[in-house]
């Protein structure tokens, strides 16, 4: 793969760039040579997505209509109850989430992997599958998640059998809403992170002091058994429910700990102090959550900029240096592109990396390796030679 692409804006300047081998092998100042026109398209670095559930979705063409429900048990078990009955083509399912994923320039993804007595790890093998598709083109990590309930649903031999069977990182639940027993819960998570030598990701939804208390519990638990830079806590509302200096004080430890907060920008509830965990330190993450329609909501969406742009409109973050750092939020920062890089990155129209943060335009091309893989425009892409045949089969 040899291509030249000209006139790009790329880490705040016009230049032609160009790739060799998959890899960002030279950028001079845009006019010096020809090649593909990229008609000063703005280049973005690929995103991450820090949790995503891949074995939740509805169909597309079908309306599946959900009750209201008042209670989360209720919700788990209507989960259940709606899936079950459209257990076909989940993994076609899927498929398309990871699709869109990639339309939408997501290359990367921390997936959140249902366990459970009654279905065991026939969702874990549907996403390894796959995962085995897609190597090469996204990067997936895999949580072994029990939905139900680690304890209420007597799941932890099965979270072992998952972690074996090549899970990397051990979920949870709401050690003290769900499993009624924070101690139990979190030593059981962390036990068996142990024996596998695996992260931990723990949803937590408990509200206000419960869920401040858990996480002083598990910021213990962290401690004790030494898995500092290895532990997530998703969600984590609490943190945006208590008082910004018990917030504060938390951060400070979470930092210390490099415990990391993963979120979804949630609009329906409260959400983590973005500005004060960062500024203390922690490391912060978005994730799509739901990824378009499933049990839990209808609104959905796997788009990580539109994520981003939430973000910064909800903050009123107006001011060009807090446009610029959503995308250290979603795994990069926007102008960082440096020659022997990986030709990772996606072309949008923006006028540069603080206004593709505020529209949040369509990514027109999506470049891996060097080779367009997805966006809107990928059919007027430039033609790479290597690698193509085996790409073009993999998405047609
Ligand atoms: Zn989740």
């Amino acid at each position: 793969m040899d291509q030249w692409l000209c006139n790009v804006q790329v880490n705040g300047t016009l230049q032609d760039v160009h790739l060799l081998n998959g890899v960002i092998h030279r950028m001079v100042p845009a006019g010096s040579v020809s090649g593909w026109d990229a008609r000063e398209m703005l280049m973005l670095p690929l995103f991450k997505d820090a949790h995503v559930h891949l074995d939740k979705a509805f169909p597309d063409q079908t309306w599946i209509s959900r009750r209201r429900v008042t209670s989360l048990f209720e919700q788990f078990q209507m989960e259940k109850h709606l899936l079950a009955e459209i257990r076909t083509s989940q993994k076609e399912r899927a498929r398309a989430i990871l699709q869109d994923m990639l339309e939408n320039g997501t290359s990367s993804l921390r997936v959140h992997v249902d366990i459970d007595p009654e279905i065991g790890l026939s969702h874990l093998a549907m996403v390894q599958e796959l995962q085995a598709e897609y190597q090469g083109i996204l990067t997936m990590e895999i949580v072994a998640f029990p939905q139900q309930g680690l304890l209420r649903s007597h799941a932890a031999p099965l979270i072992e059998q998952a972690m074996q069977a090549g899970a990397s990182i051990v979920g949870g639940v709401d050690p003290a809403g769900v499993d009624l027993d924070i101690e139990r819960c979190l030593k059981t998570i962390f036990d068996i992170s142990t024996a596998y030598d695996a992260e931990v990701d723990i949803h937590l939804h408990d509200p206000g002091h419960l869920g401040l208390f858990t996480i002083k519990r598990i910021m213990a638990y962290t401690e004790q058994y030494g898995k500092q830079g290895q532990v997530t806590v998703s969600h984590a509302y609490c943190l945006g429910e208590v008082s910004a200096q018990e917030s504060l004080e938390t951060a400070k430890q979470l930092a210390e700990l490099d415990i990391a907060i993963v979120t979804s920008v949630p609009i329906d509830s409260a959400m983590p102090r973005i500005e004060q965990l960062t500024e203390a330190g922690v490391r912060v993450a978005l994730g799509s959550d739901h990824t378009g329609l499933d049990a839990w909501t209808p609104f959905g969406f796997t788009d990580l900029l539109q994520r981003a742009r939430r973000l910064a409109d909800m903050h009123r973050w107006h001011d060009d240096a807090r446009l610029r750092s959503v995308f250290t939020y979603l795994g990069s920062t926007a102008s960082s592109f440096r020659v022997g890089d990986s030709a990772d990155f996606s072309l949008v129209r923006a006028l540069n990396c603080e206004h593709a943060a505020a529209i949040a335009p369509p990514r027109e091309i999506v470049c891996i390796r060097g080779v367009p893989v997805a966006g809107r425009q990928r059919h007027l892409a430039w033609h790479s030679e290597q690698n193509k045949p085996n790409i073009e089969e993999r998405f047609q």
